[in-house]
């Protein structure tokens, strides 16, 4: 069993100063980078991703739950892709008052008209929890959210454990360092993209990663791309105004950009309404949902992680309607929901207002969105629901129970950053993956985790939106 990092390390400030230069340089050996910020699109100049000095303490058994739940909750999402009437009904009030999930809504429609071009289903997601503290000083696994969008991380974190792992040696701790798991993400993503890829069934097609005008993060996704090009399935990468371009559909529906033609469309873009800069990127967006490749994720995979899909699955008897001869598996899915309430207008959305504004603190208030910073807290829920208490602006959000994690200490190295002990909250993921062909589930797995650590300054943001860090599990 191991233990927290002890003080006499913590806190041993020439040791620490050492152990942060020996930690960036080995951070730079393993490939664990970032652009710099000034050059977000050229790979002159890199840095080491921000990461935490010291691996942080997870007890074994919530971290084992958070893998273990993780196939159900693949399966979960994958139903609730195909199942377009509760995509309706669970949207139905948010669509009116939130134009993105709005348009998204509408191609999701528009390609259920028309019908399916692609049986192949490639589904990559992460799902996060925070460990909420309990009274008698055990903590329980609670989901912050499931991202079927552009969940990232696989890459990096595929390479951190050699890092951590170094650090604890030259600490002289080299029973923690046996104890850093392995992790390789990366490989497991590939994995499933490869298999949907052979699916598709064309040697000559691609994988394209659709990707960011603004790409620090691409060593992330070059993981990914270099186990595909291993096992020899070329892939490239191309924006939005590519697509626009070039793209086009021939007489099949088969998808060519640039002449190429495309066999799986990896989405790490266009979760954000600010990712369509213009009417044309919609325009190839649709283009994409209604070609032959496999969509990664498809249309009704991205709307089954909104987070108001999120919030209908905590109500009675929805997550058992997706599973009715798996009582096991709704019970490990349930026991990790958080409680989660309606704005909807009428008596229950009233009566979430009301909950809402006479404890803004224990509650975090989330409309449809991703990507870090989104989420409003405290004070301001009052302010923000004070004004549109009334209003079918409302329902554009959903109401969360607050998770409040046990505080640990940890130096968070970042370029340009101070070295201080900070108080930091962490996060962890587990990264599901599966393929779909038709009615056969062709894979279906947890293929890995990401432990994230922020200042528990911050109550909100990701590692890209400069808040958190990569850290790694200690289980103890
Ligand atoms: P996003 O789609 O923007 O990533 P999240 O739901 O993951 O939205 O929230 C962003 C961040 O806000 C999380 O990483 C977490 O730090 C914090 N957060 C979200 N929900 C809660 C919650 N219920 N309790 C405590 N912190 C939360
Ligand atoms: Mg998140």
């Amino acid at each position: 069993m191991g233990e927290n990092i002890p003080e006499e390390v913590m806190k041993n400030s020439a040791l620490v100063r050492e152990l942060a230069d020996v930690a960036k340089d080995e951070a730079l050996l393993q490939g664990v980078l970032m652009r710099i910020q000034e050059s977000p699109n050229s790979s002159e100049l890199v840095t080491y991703a921000p990461f935490t000095l010291f691996p942080s303490p997870v007890p074994k058994a919530v971290f084992l739950q958070a893998l273990e739940v993780q196939t159900h909750f693949n399966t979960l999402v994958d139903k609730i892709s195909q199942d377009s009437d509760f995509l309706q009904e669970a949207l139905a009030n948010t669509v009116e008052v939130d134009d993105f999930t709005a348009r998204l809504f509408r191609i999701h429609q528009q390609i259920l008209e028309e019908g399916r071009s692609q049986k192949i289903v490639l589904g990559l997601n992460r799902s996060d929890y925070m460990l909420d503290q309990r009274e008698d000083g055990t903590s329980a696994l609670k989901q912050i959210e499931i991202n079927t969008f552009a969940a990232s991380f696989g890459g990096l974190s595929s390479r951190t454990p050699d890092v951590h792992r170094h650090i604890l040696k030259v600490a002289g701790r080299p029973e923690e360092s046996r104890q850093i798991l392995d992790n390789n993400p990366a490989a497991g993503l590939a994995r499933a993209v490869a298999k949907a890829w052979e699916l598709y069934g064309s040697e000559r097609a691609f994988v394209m990663f659709l990707v960011e005008e603004v790409q620090r993060n691409i060593f992330d996704q070059r993981y990914v791309e270099s186990e595909l090009w291993r096992r020899n399935i070329p892939t490239i990468r191309k924006r939005f105004d590519d697509v626009c371009r070039s793209g086009s559909l021939d007489q099949d529906k088969r998808l060519f950009v640039d002449g190429k033609e495309v066999a799986v469309v990896y989405f790490r873009n266009g979760y954000m309404p600010q990712n369509y800069t213009s009417e044309e990127c919609w325009d190839a967006r649709l283009m994409m949902e209604r070609s032959r490749a496999v969509k990664c994720p498809d249309i009704s995979t991205h709307l089954a992680g909104t987070k108001k899909v999120q919030q209908v699955l905590a109500r009675p008897g929805v997550v058992e309607k997706f599973f009715p001869d798996q009582p096991e598996a709704v019970k490990q899915i349930r026991a990790t929901f958080a409680g989660l309430y309606t704005l909807d207008m009428g008596p229950e959305g009233d009566q979430t207002v009301e909950m809402a504004l006479a404890a803004p603190d224990r509650y975090v208030l989330k409309p449809q969105r991703e990507g870090g910073g989104n989420n409003i807290y405290g004070a301001e829920i009052r302010q923000v629901l004070e004004g549109l208490k009334d209003a079918t602006q409302r329902t554009a959000y959903i109401l969360m129970d607050k998770i409040n994690p046990a505080p640990v200490q940890n130096y968070l190295l970042r370029q340009g950053g101070p070295l201080t002990l900070s108080n930091c909250l962490s996060e962890l993921g587990a990264f599901g993956a599966y393929v779909r062909h038709g009615a056969d589930m062709i894979m279906n797995e947890c293929v890995g985790h990401l432990l994230r650590t922020k200042s528990s300054e911050h109550s909100d943001g990701g590692v890209a939106a400069g808040v958190a860090v990569l850290d790694n599990p200690l289980l103890i």
